[in-house]
């Protein structure tokens, strides 16, 4: 067999704007904002009083590849399981507080790596931030100031009539004010509005008038389909001009699937490395394979895979050699064969039966020399075109 280059990356891939300019905050062993990568977070979807389920739905979001996860904390059970959660999770753990500002207190004490507040339902938050910013502060713990267009502050709501974008960055600028006087700074903001565009505009103005790291997200975004478009859309126009230092994916879907969608919208913005990426075509008149099969068949069997790879699914010889040849691995299909590409070099020719295992042998021999090449996992690679 010809010996290929495996290509060892050079430089970063280049992102559409430089990061916004942040403070630097520690969720537990997590940095946020600054020049710290752009992290991932999902929320747990079972009782947190549950700790067995809560720390096995954190074991598979650990797996997925989430920074960070949050807890609900509505009641005195859920508080007294925080410790057990903190202590046990792989991952920081946030408490998520509306209402009842002694959970805060409570998950502090906790070992909770972070608070999350919603100032708009907590009864009397604003009396209630010395005493928190006391207990943070000596704790090492941050907060997250969360504000929801579902339930910002009446008083806002009254001024503005609806929540706008305006008001709901006036309401996280006040609650940040009052942290500020208590020289409390170790925060992230959120201003999450279910419409994209209104969503959009607030985290633009926020960013703005305050060097806080932000949290984006787009709230109550939908089932997965609706939800990763609008989250996709959203994050791209804000991350695609250097603002967010951490996200969450809002889906009526299971929570790994949400970390899935975040780390697939960081890495097409090459804002973390690419680990396995698909081209494949659409498919049209001319495809002489399934390419809807293959491209799922190939993707399910990589799946997993640690290394940065590019692999070309392709249905014909219009585009199919192109861009075979372009990935690290590629099929371009015809005439019920497949030729296998692995770095613009054809190796072999299958019968479209082969193709699938062919492709994932080719990966797995690839993945295996970048190992022993020194190839970081999820380094990417740096196509020169
Ligand atoms: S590669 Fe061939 S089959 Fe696929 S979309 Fe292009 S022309 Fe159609």
């Amino acid at each position: 067999m010809t010996s290929i280059d495996l290509g060892m990356p050079t430089t970063p891939s280049p992102t559409l704007a430089e990061r916004r300019k942040t403070r630097q905050i520690r969720v537990g062993k997590v940095l946020v904002g600054g020049d710290a990568p752009v992290s991932v977070q999902s929320m747990t979807t079972t009782p947190t009083t549950d700790v067995n389920a809560t720390l096995q739905q954190i074991a598979e979001l650990t797996a997925t590849g989430c920074d960070i996860v949050r807890v609900a904390v509505p009641s005195q059970d859920d508080a007294e399981a925080l410790p057990t959660i903190a202590r046990k999770s792989q991952i920081p753990v946030i408490a998520d507080i509306h209402f009842q500002p002694k959970y805060v207190f409570a998950a502090i004490d906790a070992g909770c790596a972070a608070v999350r507040v919603n100032p708009g339902n907590i009864r009397k938050f604003d009396d209630q931030v010395k005493e928190i910013s006391r207990a943070a502060a000596d704790a090492g713990v941050s907060i997250r100031i969360g504000v929801n267009a579902g339930s910002l502050d009446p008083r806002l709501l009254q001024k503005y009539g609806k929540p706008t974008a305006e008001a709901l960055v006036e309401s996280a600028l006040w609650e940040a004010s009052l942290f500020e006087e208590h020289d409390f700074r170790d925060f992230k903001i959120s201003v999450k509005h279910h419409d994209p565009v209104v969503m959009v505009r607030a985290y633009e103005l926020l960013a703005e008038q305050c060097d806080y790291p932000l949290h984006l997200g787009v709230t109550e975004a939908g089932p997965a389909f609706q939800g990763t478009i609008k989250s996709a859309v959203a994050f791209g126009a804000l991350l695609s001009k250097g603002i967010g230092d951490t996200i969450r994916v809002s889906l009526s879907a299971p929570p790994a699937e949400e970390v899935k969608v975040g780390i697939k919208i960081l890495e097409s913005l090459n804002l973390r490395p690419r680990k396995l990426e698909i081209v494949s075509c659409p498919s049209c008149g001319r495809a002489q394979v399934d390419v809807y099969t293959l491209a799922e068949e190939v993707t399910a069997g990589l799946e997993g895979m640690e290394v940065p790879l590019r692999v070309a699914v392709m249905g014909c010889v219009v585009n199919g050699p192109g861009e075979a040849r372009e990935a690290d691995l590629g099929v371009a299909s015809g005439n019920g064969k497949g030729q296998i590409f692995v770095k613009g070099e054809v190796v072999k020719t299958v019968p479209e039966s082969q193709i699938v295992e062919t492709l994932i042998d080719e990966a797995m021999r690839i993945a295996e020399d970048l190992k022993g090449a020194g190839v970081p996992s999820g380094t990417p690679e740096v196509v020169v075109r």
